[in-house]
């Protein structure tokens, strides 16, 4: 590998470098496009129960190492060891569950006049995964595994903070019997590497994660080729309770909703819209359960909030709202080295600069609404549509604000917003199609139509 640049790798709790790592430049992507294709094409040729038994020992391998794993993704995101420990058994169940669909990925035969019809679902050729460095590890497994399961190859572009658990990931994949060139993963700076790699003619498809702004930008640089592209986007996620809701058992999920991961989570419920006459008991049912989300060493079993990843994103979420303005609730943080920023609710306007735009810290914004039309209203005044939760004892009321809500997923009593078996997805600002679940596959292919005249 052409050595232009080299990234350090810091731990967002210490500060201290965990790693360098080379950055691929455009002629590296290149030359990775070619060993790419030559390697698609063998596995798009073999037995599908090969492929699926090939992915099912790389989950294997995955599983083997779930320590390891989770150990380079507290060193080098922060995150709980808790949480890194359930983001190394998501890539393998999601290996798993891709693996089970290489021999279940069928056409269909449909009536017509004089033949037979059939569609063909082929693999795209090499699909380009960049993902970004909130959660390096689930994430890059959501595009990559049913890319590779429905017979393309895989560049995977990790972002700048976060490349060690792709990198282990790619060795993994070798180690478990992957064809060599099949899955390889490129570090590197997004607008040189992740663009290398959108502009390429040999890539077939893209699927990114991240900001908004950038999605955009991929989107339109996509457009120049017909590319296909996946987007999953930012999010400004409520999380309406209504006064028949258990109050208590809302208040006590609320925090994991909008603090897991200090925030930096698109799914992140960092508006909590209340009904306004159980507003103040609901936020003295909320203050104790915020304070005790413990904030602290994420090597730590007892914590549940790490550091921020960066000292840019510290002052991103401080451009919002500083340590020591006023706030309605504010947890306590480590002080000294690392990234810390203190969980916080804020009281403000709904058309207040930190109520509208994706803070991608621990700050939620707490509303108050009327009725279920308020509810839905207030819910629905955001450009983006990721996810949503509603707590309410009454089920007609459920179903009926989930499906009012213009976001891709919805939870009831509950914010489980991500299951490697259900699809994942954004409305409006915060996507373009869907990952996880039954169709996941299916987006890694072209629907080719074949008809046979028998006259
Ligand atoms: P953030 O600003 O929080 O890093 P981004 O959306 O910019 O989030 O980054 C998400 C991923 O996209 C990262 O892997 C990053 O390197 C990559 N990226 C950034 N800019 C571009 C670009 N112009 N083209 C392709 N990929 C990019």
């Amino acid at each position: 590998m052409t050595r232009v640049h080299e990234h350090h790798v810091t731990n967002p709790a210490t500060e201290e470098r965990v790693a360098t790592v080379p950055a691929a430049a455009p002629a590296d992507v290149d030359a990775a496009v070619r060993r790419a294709a030559a390697a698609q094409r063998g596995w798009a040729a073999a037995a599908p129960a090969d492929r699926a038994r090939l992915l099912r020992r790389f989950a294997d391998a995955v599983d083997g190492h779930l320590e390891e794993l989770a150990a380079l993704e507290v060193a080098e995101a922060g995150h709980p060891v808790t949480g890194a420990r359930w983001e190394a058994g998501n890539v393998r169940d999601v290996l798993e569950y891709a693996a089970g669909g290489v021999e279940r990925l069928s056409g269909r035969q449909i009536p017509v006049p004089g033949g037979v019809d059939l569609t063909l679902l082929e693999p795209l050729g090499t699909v380009a995964v960049i993902a970004p460095w909130n959660f390096p590890m689930p994430i890059a497994a959501w595009g990559s595994a049913p890319a590779l399961a429905a017979g393309n190859a895989v560049l995977l572009k990790p972002a700048e903070a976060t490349p060690l658990t792709a990198l282990r990931l790619a060795a993994l994949a070798l180690d478990a019997g992957l064809p060599e060139g099949l899955f390889q993963v490129l570090p590197g700076a997004g607008d040189v590497t992740g663009r290398a790699l959108v502009d390429h003619p040999g890539v077939a498809k893209v699927v990114f994660t991240g900001s908004t702004a950038t999605g955009r930008e991929v989107m339109a640089r996509c457009a120049e080729q017909v590319k296909r592209v996946t987007l999953e986007l930012g999010g400004k996620s409520p999380n309406i309770v209504f006064a028949d809701a258990d109050l208590e058992r809302a208040a006590a999920a609320a925090p994991g909703s909008f603090l897991d991961n200090a925030g930096q989570d698109c799914c992140a419920r960092s508006r909590i819209l209340v009904q306004a006459e159980v507003y103040d008991r609901f936020l003295e049912l909320l203050e104790p359960a915020v304070l005790g989300f413990a904030c602290g060493d994420p090597a730590d079993p007892a914590t549940a909030m790490g550091p921020l990843i960066s000292a840019a994103q510290r002052e991103r979420v401080r451009g919002y709202v500083r340590e020591d303005e006023p706030a309605a609730i504010r947890g306590t943080a480590p002080r000294g080295r690392g990234y810390w920023y203190p969980a916080t609710v804020l009281e403000r306007e709904a058309s207040d600069r930190v109520a509208v735009e994706e803070v991608f810290g621990p700050v939620a914004v707490v509303l108050p609404f009327t009725d279920e039309a308020d509810a839905v209203r207030l819910a629905n005044a955001t450009d983006y549509g990721l996810s949503g939760s509603v707590w309410t004892r009454d089920t007609a009321r459920a179903l009926r604000v989930a499906r009012a809500v213009a976001a891709g997923n919805l939870s009831v009593n509950s914010h489980a917003s991500v299951r490697y078996g259900t699809p994942f997805g954004g409305y409006k600002r915060s996507g373009l199609g869907r990952e996880l679940g039954p169709d996941a596959l299916a987006a890694f292919t072209e629907t080719k139509n074949v008809f046979l005249s028998t006259d």
